[in-house]
């Protein structure tokens, strides 16, 4: 598997954050909300890894909105997801391209978009036997 150096598309800061491990990997620590609640959610930094650890219980099917942890801008995408119409949440990955996840509790859409073919490709040989289970 190969792990996603992923930044905030509008400050550039790396959402990794190097003192939380998931997986053995720096995780990605995202801002989320939900209802009246607020807190970090973090994610494996993993691409094909969907162990995540919440800061409250999120009912299977709710939707969660997410921001990015410095400059607390929504990181919502116009896109919704393909499977169950909500949100998309898109990241940027410091080598150029970016993943979207959906924002749906329980939806395991999720698609990764590079900006240069040879990457790409080579990501794509990399996650190939995980790629297509999600
Ligand atoms: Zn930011
Ligand atoms: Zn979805």
């Amino acid at each position: 598997m190969i792990q996603l150096n992923v930044e905030c598309p509008h400050c550039k800061e790396s959402l990794l954050d190097k003192d939380q491990k998931k997986d053995g990997h720096p995780a990605v620590r995202l801002t989320i909300t939900h209802k009246e609640k607020k807190g970090h959610l973090l994610l494996s930094s993993l691409y094909g890894s969907y162990s995540q650890t919440q800061p409250f219980s999120i009912p299977s099917g709710d939707t969660v909105s997410f921001f990015c942890p410095w400059c607390n801008v929504s990181l919502m995408s116009n896109t919704v997801c393909d499977r169950c119409s909500a949100q998309m949440v898109s990241m940027a990955i410091a080598e150029g391209g970016r993943i979207q996840i959906c924002s749906r509790q329980g939806c395991k859409k999720h698609t990764l978009e590079f900006e240069d073919l040879e990457t790409e490709l080579k990501a794509f040989y990399n996650v190939y036997s995980t790629f297509f289970k999600g």
